[in-house]
């Protein structure tokens, strides 16, 4: 994800990209991206090869932004949406800021396994984008060696949303 080795073309197709999805994860239409407007002959994901990256890093680079528009903190939100999916699973461990905070073991790994959730999520939700845009499934890039690009982004959005505290 080395954004120098990208040429200014390159690069602005991708900003352009990010900003697009940051917008339709800002009005919460996720979901139904595939049919806002946009300009398609700049759209990273309509177009994985406008950039020479493995698709999965382009579109790991398009996704994470925009889980951080939708919990850009660890807050109470944050914390309810994690211990609601705990609670699905039928686990009894519950989370608390205090607990995510003081970086508690089991509590953090609740917390890695909702935003990788959360990216999982959006990857689904661009594999329907548009006609051109591949269909790409976190687990099975985890298990085809993209483990350590995926580990990047999880830590890179628990930073954001720890604010400047640190972890
Ligand atoms: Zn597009």
């Amino acid at each position: 994800m080395e954004w120098r080795s990208l040429s200014g073309e390159e690069r602005s197709r991708l900003q352009y990209t990010i900003s697009h999805f940051k917008e339709i994860a800002r009005q919460n239409r996720f979901a139904e991206n595939g049919s806002i407007e946009h300009d398609v002959s700049r759209c990273v994901v309509c177009h994985a090869d406008l950039v020479p990256w493995n698709p999965f890093i382009t579109y790991l680079e398009v996704v994470t932004p925009s889980v951080l528009v939708r919990r850009p903190r660890l807050d109470q939100d944050l914390v309810d949406e994690i211990n609601g999916d705990l609670s699905m699973l039928g686990e009894d461990h519950r989370v608390s800021i205090q607990l995510l905070r003081s970086g508690d073991a089991p509590s953090t790994q609740c917390w890695r396994e909702w935003i990788q959730t959360a990216l999982a999520t959006g990857l689904g939700l661009l594999s329907i984008h548009s006609p051109t845009s591949l269909e790409l499934d976190l687990d099975e890039a985890r298990e085809d060696g993209m483990g350590d690009a995926i580990d990047v982004k999880i830590l890179e959005i628990m930073r954001e949303q720890l604010g400047s505290d640190g972890i």
